[in-house]
């Protein structure tokens, strides 16, 4: 299928200079929308998976689908503070100044294996910080899956040996 057709460009959003991927025309088609979580799941085809993390925000659509095809538990990591119960946090650079992210310490449990979902791999600086938080709590990646890979960012160079797939490539 070629999902790249349901996806628009929208220039100088959410700031001047961003090329944003817009994944709401993938979302709103019926057969488009089962067809790309059918192909995300796909790409752990053989492989165990305890839980799936979906990143706020965009990374919930699909997460807790995939989770729901693999036969694994949905975590979600969120902005700092939105998070109830006790947390442990990663920080990454942004253009300007930093972020955070935050996961319940209970989310996982050491040796559990773990997809890890968002919607773009832009400069990897999110997924590095969900792959430490993941560490942190002793689970073991086993995959970082996109919608949407910008490969010329090189991102991927920030996730070491995990492995990385991706709907799209661009
Ligand atoms: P990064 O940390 O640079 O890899 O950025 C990844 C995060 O930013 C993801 O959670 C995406 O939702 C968002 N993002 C970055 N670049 C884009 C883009 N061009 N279009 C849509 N979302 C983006």
């Amino acid at each position: 299928m070629d999902f790249k057709s349901f996806i628009r460009d929208v220039a100088d959003f959410p700031k001047e200079g961003i090329v944003f991927k817009d994944i709401t025309p993938l979302l709103k088609d019926p057969s488009v929308l089962n067809k790309a979580a059918d192909t995300l799941s796909s790409f752990l085809e053989g492989k165990q998976v305890d839980k799936v993390i979906g990143v706020d925000s965009r990374g919930f659509i699909f997460a807790p689908m995939l989770a729901s095809k693999l036969g694994a538990g949905f975590v979600p990591v969120r902005k700092k503070g939105k998070l109830p119960y006790h947390t442990k946090s990663a920080s990454y650079d942004l253009e300007y100044g930093t972020d955070t992210l935050e996961i319940h310490v209970d989310a996982i449990k050491k040796g559990e294996k773990v997809l890890i979902h968002d919607d773009v791999l832009a400069t990897g600086g999110t997924a590095a910080a969900v792959c430490e938080l993941v560490q942190s709590l002793g689970g073991e990646i086993i995959q970082c899956n996109f919608l949407i890979h910008l490969a010329f960012l090189n991102g991927e160079d920030k996730l070491g040996d995990v492995p990385v797939r991706a709907l799209m490539t661009y």
